[in-house]
């Protein structure tokens, strides 16, 4: 227990509203020296309200010390390594924080005329040629507001380019086994068919079962590259190669991009659509759900479905283009979720294009290095994945008793967040873990002696490993019941 990063945080903390005191204030600033007038007759009286807001009344240091605290009950980036696989959970540098901070960004309003801001504008219509030219696409909407309604707006293009050419029968989308969840769902959302494909041994779509679910009935294929195990799917030309023979889309989820970004593009891979996870691979704090960026780009025969409205540059002056007809409409309201926007931006000009790729490079390595490490105890089924792996817990639970879900408890003692847990589904006891360009190789070390050292734990006491997290303010929850009776509503006493 010697590694219990904060030992000194109890379970509970008073919430702000507990620590206020009426008359207790956070700044006091000096009376005004000039004549003021009353606020009701600047502001029509049926516009103010009849008492003030019910606001905690605490010191500013007070405010302070109860954030501070409340942010090392949770664990974030900012903290340590963040494992979480599939979500790419990177450091965030601060300079993008900044920049979405800069009042011209942060204080715009919706309505504000295109001429008043063309700013903001040239930066939507930089980063969407930036991401055309990472997709290896034609053009790109920035609206959706997360990778899975980057998804929703992909499948809603296949449906509108199948439309529009009759093809009204293709209503069945292709989606291996090992796919994130959201695929499925997005496809069930958009009221279409889910054909689900099997993967082969090594973890890769199978090109044969593909063959046999071929038919003027399948709308296109959703294909994540490299996979959810993190494997590449080596056979993608000829994988597209026989979708669009048969008449559908190659949509790729994007959110693995962060293995590819410099190196190798989708449009090259002959995908026809690829939706961008903003949040994941060009930073932006994503821990808390929200929120995101899920840009989509697309090859020049679906540009005239993308979303209303995209931005346009006319001899450089910038407008947003309402004039689309065959548009699938609105996707977000106004235009996505912008500061997100601001820091992907900012991302990628910081690193421009050899950073890009050296960022993608360093993910592999770093995941390269963490796997060699980690695989004698932790074996890995489908062998050592581009940016992240699927390790399993099978063997351990077998020798010990202990599953992945207690070393995954057991590693938060250790002051690391969980890696991702029992997925992809076709993992047994699966262990996923991504490590990203950014950590160093001390912070890998440390992470691989703590798996190795609970691999050691789970021998030598198992009820250590089984009855974790020992160090954390609360300990196992009910997970099912917090799901089913969600309540997070803080009452004012009575009175
Ligand atoms: C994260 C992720 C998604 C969904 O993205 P959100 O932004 O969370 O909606 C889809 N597919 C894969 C492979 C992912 O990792």
């Amino acid at each position: 227990m010697s590694q219990t990063p904060f030992p000194f945080l109890g379970p509970t903390t008073p919430t702000i509203f507990e620590r206020s005191r009426p008359g207790r204030s956070g700044t006091s600033v000096p009376r005004p020296d000039v004549p003021t007038r009353p606020l009701e007759e600047l502001i029509p009286a049926r516009h103010l309200r009849a008492s003030p807001p019910r606001l905690p009344e605490v010191p500013e240091h007070e405010a302070v010390r109860h954030y501070t605290e409340i942010s090392l009950k949770n664990h974030h980036v900012d903290r340590a390594l963040y494992p979480l696989g599939s979500c790419t959970m990177k450091y965030n540098p601060k300079v993008n924080e900044q920049m979405a901070r800069l009042g011209g960004f942060a204080g715009l309003h919706p309505f504000t005329p295109a001429e008043a801001v063309q700013g903001a504008l040239g930066l939507m219509h930089e980063l969407g040629e930036m991401l055309g030219e990472i997709a290896g696409m034609d053009a790109v909407t920035l609206q959706p507001a997360a990778g899975a309604q980057g998804e929703l707006t992909g499948v809603l293009l296949m449906r509108a380019y199948h439309q529009s050419r009759g093809d009204v029968q293709r209503r069945r989308v292709l989606i291996p086994d090992s796919a994130h969840g959201t695929n499925p769902a997005t496809v069930a959302l958009a009221g279409f068919e889910v054909s689900e494909l099997k993967s082969n041994e090594a973890g890769r779509l199978s090109v044969k079962a593909l063959r046999e679910a071929l038919d003027d009935r399948v709308a296109g294929l959703m294909l994540t590259n490299p996979n959810t195990l993190g494997v590449f799917e080596s056979a993608i030309l000829e994988i597209s190669e026989l979708v669009h023979e048969a008449g559908g889309l190659m949509y790729m989820d994007g959110a693995n991009l962060n293995a590819l970004t410099g190196v190798a593009r989708p449009g090259d891979m002959g995908y026809d659509i690829v939706h961008f996870n903003l949040h994941k691979t060009f930073s932006t704090p994503h821990g808390g759900g929200g929120p995101g960026a899920g840009p989509v780009a697309v090859m020049s025969h679906l540009e005239p479905f993308l979303p209303l409205p995209t931005v346009k540059s006319d001899d450089g002056v910038l407008s947003l283009d309402w004039d689309r007809p065959q548009s699938i409409g609105r996707i977000h309201g106004f235009y996505g979720n912008f500061g997100v926007l601001v820091r992907a931006y900012t991302y990628i000009r910081m690193l421009g294009q050899s950073g890009l790729r050296e960022m993608a490079e360093a993910a592999v390595l770093n995941n390269a290095y963490l796997s060699a490490r980690l695989e004698s105890r932790f074996p890995l089924p489908y062998g050592r994945g581009m940016h992240e792996s699927v390790f399993s817990g099978t063997e351990l639970k077998k020798q010990t008793g202990v599953k992945t879900l207690d070393v995954a408890k057991r590693l938060l003692d250790y002051g690391f967040h969980a890696p991702t847990v029992y997925f992809p589904l076709i993992v047994a006891e699966a262990l996923m873990t991504e490590p990203t360009e950014t950590e160093t190789k001390e912070e890998l070390d440390r992470y691989a002696d703590a798996l190795l050292s609970i691999a050691a734990e789970a021998e030598s006491d198992p009820e250590l490993v089984t009855g974790a997290p020992h160090a954390t303010p609360v300990r196992r929850l009910d997970e099912g019941r917090a799901g089913r009776e969600l309540d997070v509503r803080w009452n004012f006493p009575e009175g």
